[in-house]
């Protein structure tokens, strides 16, 4: 079973029933079943009844090309077979893959990639599986019923890694039939190469219909990307009607923690975050090139601005005379009731630790109280299991709060705000932040447009780089892109769908 192959162990007993294989997948994944008990009921988006259906039909297609099949041998049988069958790879003998290479970039940034990449799958009747080497087989449950998305360590990843990439793949002898390429590797970081680029023109795309091994390496979101492309605009647009929750309904069915993780979120979220009138998520991360994650008490000082200036937490100001009253009833001292409980997640301690002594030392004006916690403090990134796990563990932490407050440019905050369905209200700290520089709120201290995660990287070939032009787009459709695509807030050569 797979839990067995994660070394998960179901928390709940297993009950025979007549739907016992319905009840003992969402057993094996409580957090699937269970995430929306945590949720505050802001958070309740309406179902995309479309969504749910592709999903449900792409896990029948999952588990009808894995019966009886051994990844391992179809890729070696595929791999040496010199002359593939020119029909495309949907015949019913043959399953189209498309593996998913892990990578050594932050969490924010391979989760985001991991769902563009199993979107496009999903999009182009490609099974969608994952390479064994990396931290997400442990970290994320199995998302698909009856069979497994894991290749398995027996599985030849040397031959993925040094596969064909588009640079070398010769699309024109493709499209004329006469090819031979079984797999290829769709470098899709965001050092691309002009080749690698070929992938946004719509002749290599249909070119790779006939490749049966697709292998993707990313650290981007595609998901506004997708949108632009002719041949997929109109499927996405059923799937996601409402298209600012896309990357929210795939998060939701797609980065669910394995158990062992959900128990971690869960037991953190029941000591320290609940009982309160407001959780309020703080995701403090600092891009600079010299010292990552740095705390200074400029960037402290803008941060707090933020909060208390877009009214997310009180001013303090009373120093004394701010006791509460207490009841003059003889008995136990009964606490009041906390206001707010701040999650404050960083690289660095120190952020956590003035926020909470500010808030402990000084009464705030309107007397509420605010709670203020952090549940780890790496100092550095160095993307080790365990530190891949605490991330998971705090982007879902935040992402089940009332509001959330990000960092821009941080795939971190993005799953966090895309999990919860939440607009982000997003503080600018990049760079050097001086206390001199008199920035208006406005520009460091935004709300967001969107739930949605920003595609960084945008312009790739616009049409010159491609046989068939990007103006060749209908007009109803580049009309759509006009509305539903904007630049994004944080980085305006980058798209984000609004
Ligand atoms: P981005 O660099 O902000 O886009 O976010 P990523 O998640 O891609 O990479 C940042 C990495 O640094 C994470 O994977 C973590 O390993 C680490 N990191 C950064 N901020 C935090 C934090 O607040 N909490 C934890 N636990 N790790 C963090």
């Amino acid at each position: 079973s797979w839990s067995q192959m994660l070394g998960v162990t179901s928390l709940t007993p297993f009950q025979p029933s007549p739907s016992h294989v319905i009840e003992s997948w969402s057993s094996s994944c409580l957090s699937r079943t269970q995430q929306m008990n945590y949720r505050p009921a802001s958070q309740s988006i309406s179902n995309s009844a479309s969504w749910e259906k592709a999903f449900r039909d792409y896990k029948k297609f999952h588990n009808q090309c894995s019966q009886g099949r051994n990844w391992t041998l179809q890729f070696l049988e595929d791999a040496t077979e010199s002359n593939h069958s020119r029909d495309s790879h949907h015949s019913a003998s043959s399953c189209g893959v498309l593996v998913y290479v892990e990578g050594s970039a932050g969490m924010g940034n391979r989760l985001l990639s991991l769902v563009s990449a199993f979107l496009y799958s999903l999009l182009t009747n490609r099974v969608f599986l994952l390479d064994s080497r990396g931290h997400l087989p442990e970290l994320l449950c199995e998302p698909f019923s009856d069979s497994s998305w894991l290749l398995s360590s027996n599985f030849p990843f040397k031959a993925l890694d040094e596969a064909t990439t588009l640079g070398e793949f010769d699309q024109a002898a493709a499209l004329a039939g006469d090819f031979s390429a079984q797999v290829v590797k769709l470098q899709l970081d965001h050092d691309q190469t002009i080749s690698d680029q070929r992938f946004f023109c719509a002749e290599t795309r249909k070119a790779l219909e006939l490749v049966p091994w697709l292998v993707w390496t990313s650290n981007q979101y595609y998901g506004p990307r997708f949108f632009t492309f002719p041949e997929l605009w109109e499927p996405l647009t059923a799937l996601f009607p409402n298209v600012s929750l896309t990357f929210t309904h795939l998060s939701r069915s797609l980065l669910l923690p394995s158990n062992s993780v959900w128990d971690k979120v869960t037991r953190m979220y029941s000591s320290y975050l609940t009982h309160v009138d407001q959780l309020l998520g703080v995701q403090i991360r600092r891009h600079s090139v010299d010292d990552r994650g740095r705390y200074d008490e400029a960037a402290f000082h803008r941060i707090l601005h933020c909060l208390t200036g877009r009214k997310f937490l009180p001013n303090v100001g009373l120093s004394n005379g701010s006791m509460r009253q207490e009841s003059q009833t003889p008995g136990r001292y009964s606490p009041p009731r906390v206001n707010y409980a701040v999650l404050v997640t960083s690289l660095q301690i120190k952020f956590f630790e003035e926020l909470r002594d500010l808030y402990t030392n000084v009464a705030t004006v309107d007397r509420s109280l605010v709670r203020v916690h952090m549940v780890s403090h790496e100092g550095v990134e160095w993307h080790s299991f365990d530190q891949d796990q605490k991330a998971f563990i705090e982007m879902w932490l935040l992402s089940l709060s009332d509001r959330i407050v990000t960092s821009s440019m941080s795939t971190f905050g993005y799953i966090a705000q895309g999990l919860g369905a939440l607009r982000p209200l997003v503080v600018d700290l990049r760079g050097e932040i001086s206390e001199q520089t008199s920035a208006s709120m406005e520009s460091v201290c935004y709300f967001g447009q969107s739930i949605e995660p920003c595609n960084h990287h945008t312009f790739y070939p616009t049409g010159s780089n491609c046989a068939v032009n990007q103006t060749t787009l209908s007009d109803i459709h580049l009309a759509w892109i006009r509305s539903n695509l904007l630049p994004c807030q944080d980085a305006p050569a980058g798209l984000q769908l609004a």
